[in-house]
């Protein structure tokens, strides 16, 4: 362990979506250098306390203002995630992430990807809407009742918001850092859009209004009507997409887009109900081979943000 310290760790999954975050808290100081609700990364790893140093330099040869570490020494690091007060844990292990969904943590998987050509004046997050921002209600009668039964189910509860999701909080704190900017008339150094399969004639009002009623604001939305998603996210180049569907993340992956699949609601319980089906795709499948070699960044990254 000692011996390799002066190796540098190399990017993990999380990489770019974590020091763009870290890019939004330099401008947030210049906006007002008193402000401390600002993203406040931490990494919690199942390393050795004697890891630390070998992170440290790694962290410090990105220049990545990382100061907030958790080194669990083999314990399930997930533990700690409620004295850091979490709002998102994101992680390779899929494993880990189940581990703090039960603890109570929205969580998501993240994989590695080749991508490196993204904007580094803007963060950009993209969201899924059913059983990501909104709760897998509709979701559910899609798939338990087929297409028609959706649309029927949608017409008719048009007016009547979705429930939350759970990503709903972590995009309400987004928008929160977002707001300091638009306050202040300055640009924004952070994009948010919403990317659904929803058709929008016959479905796209009820997730609109859904977010009218929250007065969670997203930049832009996009109906995609059962096309690919793949496309549209070359077109936007997110640092991070989140996703419930296994399907949505296997063709972000395929076109290096960084991806996050969120455990969550019936698409997850079909992956659940199928374990020989995990990470047997392509796209999952490169993810669990580049998180094994030798030198891989595979600290975990839950991202919260102070409470505002
Ligand atoms: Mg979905």
């Amino acid at each position: 362990m000692v011996e390799r310290e002066n190796e540098v760790l190399g990017k993990g999954p999380a990489f770019e979506f974590v020091e763009s975050a870290l890019a939004v808290n330099d401008r947030i100081r210049k906006l007002d250098p008193k402000d401390n609700e600002l993203f406040d990364i931490v990494i919690v790893s199942r390393n050795h306390a004697q890891a630390a140093v070998r992170l440290i330099n790694s962290i410090n040869h990105y220049g990545l203002c990382l100061e907030r570490i958790t080194l669990a020494g083999g314990a399930d690091p997930t533990t700690y995630l409620g004295a850091w007060k979490a709002d998102l844990f994101l992680s390779p292990d899929e494993d880990d992430v189940r581990s703090a969904i039960k603890a109570g943590f929205p969580a998501a998987v993240v994989y590695k990807y080749n991508g490196e050509d993204l904007p580094n004046d803007q963060l950009r997050i993209v969201f899924d809407g059913d059983a990501v921002l909104f709760s897998d209600e509709a979701e559910r009668v899609y798939q338990q009742r087929g297409f028609p039964a959706f649309v029927e189910n949608e017409r008719q509860k048009a007016g009547m918001p979705l429930d939350e999701g759970p990503l709903r909080k972590f995009a309400s704190r987004i928008a929160a850092i977002q707001e300091k900017f638009h306050t202040k008339e300055v640009p924004c150094p952070i994009r948010t859009y919403i990317l659904t399969a929803r058709s929008g004639a016959s479905a796209g009002k009820r997730a609109i209004l859904t977010l009218r009623e929250w007065g969670l604001k997203i930049d832009e939305c996009t109906f995609n009507a059962g096309a690919s998603k793949a496309a549209m996210l070359k077109a936007i180049k997110p640092h991070l997409f989140f996703d419930d569907s296994p399907s949505h993340i296997d063709a972000a992956l395929e076109e290096n887009i960084p991806a996050a699949r969120v455990l969550y609601g019936i698409k997850d319980e079909k992956v659940e109900a199928k374990p020989a089906e995990k990470g047997k795709k392509r796209g999952r499948e490169r993810l669990v081979e580049s998180d094994g070699a030798k030198g891989t960044l595979k600290e975990h990254f839950p991202v919260k943000k102070t409470k505002s």
